[in-house]
C-alpha cells in the first residue's frame, strides 16, 4: 500500500475490536473476511467491504481471508471466480495462503447438520415449496409446525443419508432447523439448511453432491472453521444473527465470531445489485462486465479510476450502521485528485479545426520544450514539434464572440500552449459554408513570453498536423441520468433511466505524437478536456483512449440548475 494512503479513521467496528482487545478477547487475534459470492464481478460496494476487511486487518496485524461462499452451483462459475480474484489483487490487498472456498467445508458441513439431527435440532421434511411457505406465516401471524417436524432421530438420519444418495427430486425433501415457528424473527421459523439441487456441475466439487447448503448455516460454520473473529456484514443481515448465533451454540464450536453489521453503499446515477448489473449485460445495455461505464470494479479499472483513489473514496465515506448514500461527485472527486497528483499532461484536439500559420516557414519544424506536469518537476520534460499546419480544438474558435471568450476569434490573438501568440487573419469554408481553416501568423517573438504592451489571456491547445496522431477517444459518462435508478415508476424499470449519451465515440481525435509509446492503462490529463486512459484494446496502429473523468464536476451544476 502506498505511504499517501491517509490514516485510517476510526469507526465502531474498530472500537469494538478496540475494546476486545483490551478485554484480551481472542487470545489478541483480529481475523477477518471478504466473502463474495463468485456469481458476478465485484462491484464499487464492495470495494467498501473490501477496504474494510483487509485494512482492518493490516492495521491490527491480523489476517483477511478470501472466501468464496459458493453454495449455488447453478448461479456461480470460474470466470466471476477468477475475476472476483484479479480485483481484489488490482485494489491493493492480499490474502496470501488465505484463499477458501465454503466449498472445501462441505463434508463437514455436512457432518454438523448430522449432529444437529442427532441432538433433535434438525429434520427432513416432505412440504411443498408453496406448502412450506403457507406454514411459515406472515409478519404478525406465527407460523404452523409442519407435520415431519417430529419424525424420529433415526428416520431424519436415513432421510438425510438418502437426500444425500441422489434418491429425491428437487424441491421434494429438505432438510430444516428445528427451532421455533412461532418466533416473530421469521429467519427463527425452522429454516432450510439443506436443498436438494440434480444436475449442477459446481466449480469446485464438480458432480460430487446434489444436496447443498443454504446460505446463512454455511456462512457462520464457515466462519467458525476459519477462526474468524470479527464477521462484518451489510445491515440486511442484523435479522439473520439470532440464526447465526443459534448454529455456533447449538453445534458447540471452539470458535464463534462475532458478526457486526454495517450499512451498504449505495452511489447515486449508479445501481449496485449483482442481478441488476447481470442484467445490464445479459440484455446488452454495456459491453460487458467491465464496460468503463460499469460501477464494477473491472469497469472502473478500464475507465482509468486508480486503485488507490478507490481506497481514498471507501475512507472517506466511513462505516456506520446509518444510510450510506453517496453522491457520485464524492468518488469523480477522489479520482481527480489523484490523477491530479499522478497524471502526465499531454495534448490533444478531440475535435481538429485545421490551422495555416501563413509566416511560417514551409517545411521548418521546432522541437519545443514542455514540461510533463505543471506543479511537479520530478516528471520532467517532452518534446512538441512545432510545424506550419496545426489542429485546434473547433470550440476554441468563433468568427464573432462576446468579450468573455477568451479564445481565438477572427482578428484576435490567443496563445497556444508552451508555443507561441497567433493571430487569425481569415477563416476558409467549404462549397457548404461549413470553417474547414484558418488562416494564421504568429508572433517569433512570443514563445512562452507575452510580447509587449499587448495582453493575450487566452491558451488553447494544439498538436502538429503532420506530427499528431489519429486516436479514437471515448467519451464516457455516467450510465444513469437519474440519481436513484431504483426509483422507476410503477410499470417502470430500472433501465428506463440508462443516459442515452453515456459513450460518445470519437474516431478523428489528433494527440501529440509523445503519445505514440502509450500502454495499456497508461493515465494522462489531456490538458483543457480531461483525465482519460488508454484502452486495454489500445493498439499502435488503432489509438484508444477512454474519458475516465472531466476536469470538473459538471453534474453538480446540471443539479443545483435542476434543484
Ligand atoms: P447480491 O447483490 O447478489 O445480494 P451481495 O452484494 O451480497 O449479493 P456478495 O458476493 O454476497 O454479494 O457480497 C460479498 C460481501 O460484500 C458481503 O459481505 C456483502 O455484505 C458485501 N457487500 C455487497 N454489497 C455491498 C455494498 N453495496 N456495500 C457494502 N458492502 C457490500
Ligand atoms: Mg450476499
Amino acid at each position: 500500500m502506498s505511504s499517501e494512503d491517509t490514516t485510517p479513521a476510526s469507526n465502531f467496528i474498530r472500537n469494538i475490536i478496540d475494546a476486545d482487545l483490551a478485554a484480551g478477547k481472542n487470545q489478541g487475534k483480529v481475523a477477518t473476511r471478504f466473502p463474495p459470492e463468485p456469481n458476478g464481478y465485484l462491484h464499487i460496494g464492495h470495494a467498501k467491504s473490501i477496504c474494510l476487511n483487509f485494512g482492518i486487518a493490516i492495521d491490527y496485524q491480523g489476517t483477511c481471508n478470501l472466501r468464496f461462499d459458493d453454495t449455488n452451483p447453478h448461479k456461480e462459475n470460474i470466470e466471476f471466480v477468477e475475476a472476483i480474484q484479479r480485483d481484489v489483487r488490482w485494489l491493493g490487498y492480499d490474502w496470501g495462503d488465505r484463499l477458501f472456498y465454503a466449498s472445501d467445508y462441505f463434508e463437514q458441513l455436512y457432518d454438523y447438520a448430522v449432529q444437529l439431527i442427532k441432538k433433535g435440532k434438525a429434520y427432513v421434511c416432505d412440504l411443498t415449496p408453496e406448502q412450506t411457505r403457507e406454514y411459515r406465516g406472515t409478519l404478525t401471524e406465527p407460523g404452523r409446525d409442519s407435520p415431519y417436524r417430529e419424525r424420529s432421530v433415526e428416520e431424519n438420519l436415513d432421510l438425510f443419508a438418502r437426500m444425500r444418495a441422489g434418491e429425491f427430486a428437487d424441491g421434494e425433501r429438505i432438510l430444516r432447523a428445528r427451532i421455533d415457528m412461532a418466533s416473530p424473527n421469521m429467519n427463527l421459523r425452522d429454516p432450510a439448511i439443506y436443498r436438494i439441487r440434480h444436475g449442477a456441475v459446481h466449480h469446485q466439487t464438480g458432480e460430487a453432491w446434489s444436496i447443498y447448503p443454504m446460505y446463512d448455516f454455511t456462512h457462520c460454520l464457515s466462519d467458525s472453521i476459519e477462526g474468524i473473529t470479527h464477521s462484518l456484514c451489510t445491515l440486511e443481515f442484523e435479522d439473520h444473527r439470532p440464526l447465526y448465533d443459534w448454529f455456533l451454540d447449538e453445534l458447540e464450536v471452539e470458535c464463534h465470531p462475532q458478526q457486526i453489521e454495517f450499512s451498504r453503499l449505495e452511489l447515486e446515477y449508479t445501481i449496485t445489485s449483482k442481478r441488476k448489473l447481470t442484467q445490464l449485460v445479459d440484455e446488452g445495455h454495456v459491453e460487458d462486465w467491465d464496460d468503463p461505464r460499469m460501477p464494477t470494479i473491472a469497469g472502473m479499472r478500464r475507465r482509468g479510476y486508480p486503485p488507490g483513489a478507490i481506497r481514498d473514496f471507501c475512507e472517506r465515506i466511513g462505516v456506520t450502521k446509518s444510510g450510506n448514500n453517496v453522491e457520485m461527485g464524492v468518488l469523480e472527486n477522489c479520482v481527480r485528485e489523484n490523477l491530479n497528483v499522478h497524471a502526465p499532461r499531454r495534448m490533444a484536439v478531440l475535435h481538429p479545426l485545421k490551422v495555416v500559420i501563413t509566416n511560417y516557414p514551409e517545411g521548418q519544424v521546432e522541437e519545443l520544450q514542455a514540461a510533463n506536469h505543471p506543479q511537479d518537476e520530478s516528471m520532467g520534460t517532452r518534446t512538441l514539434p512545432f510545424a506550419r499546419e496545426l489542429y485546434i480544438e473547433r470550440e476554441d474558435f468563433r468568427e464573432e464572440a462576446p468579450k468573455k471568450f477568451k479564445r481565438l476569434v477572427t482578428g484576435g490573438e490567443v496563445r497556444l500552449r508552451n508555443a507561441y501568440v497567433i493571430r487569425c487573419d481569415e477563416v476558409i469554408r467549404d462549397s457548404q459554408g461549413e470553417i474547414i481553416e484558418l488562416r494564421c501568423s504568429y508572433d517569433p517573438e512570443t514563445l512562452s513570453k507575452n510580447p509587449e504592451g499587448r495582453k493575450v489571456k487566452g491558451v488553447i491547445h494544439w498538436v502538429s498536423a503532420r506530427h499528431s496522431i489519429v486516436a479514437e477517444v471515448r467519451l464516457y459518462d455516467r450510465l444513469f441520468s437519474h440519481p436513484n435508478p431504483d426509483s422507476a415508476k410503477e410499470g417502470g424499470e430500472f433501465t428506463d433511466y440508462l443516459n442515452p449519451e453515456s459513450l460518445l465515440t470519437l474516431t478523428r481525435c489528433r494527440l501529440e505524437p509523445s503519445l505514440a509509446d502509450a500502454r495499456s492503462g497508461e493515465q494522462i490529463q489531456f490538458e483543457r478536456e480531461g483525465y482519460f486512459c488508454v484502452d486495454p484494446d489500445h493498439r499502435h496502429d488503432r489509438p484508444i483512449f477512454n474519458r475516465t473523468v472531466t476536469l470538473r464536476d459538471s453534474w453538480a451544476r446540471i443539479e443545483q440548475k435542476n434543484g
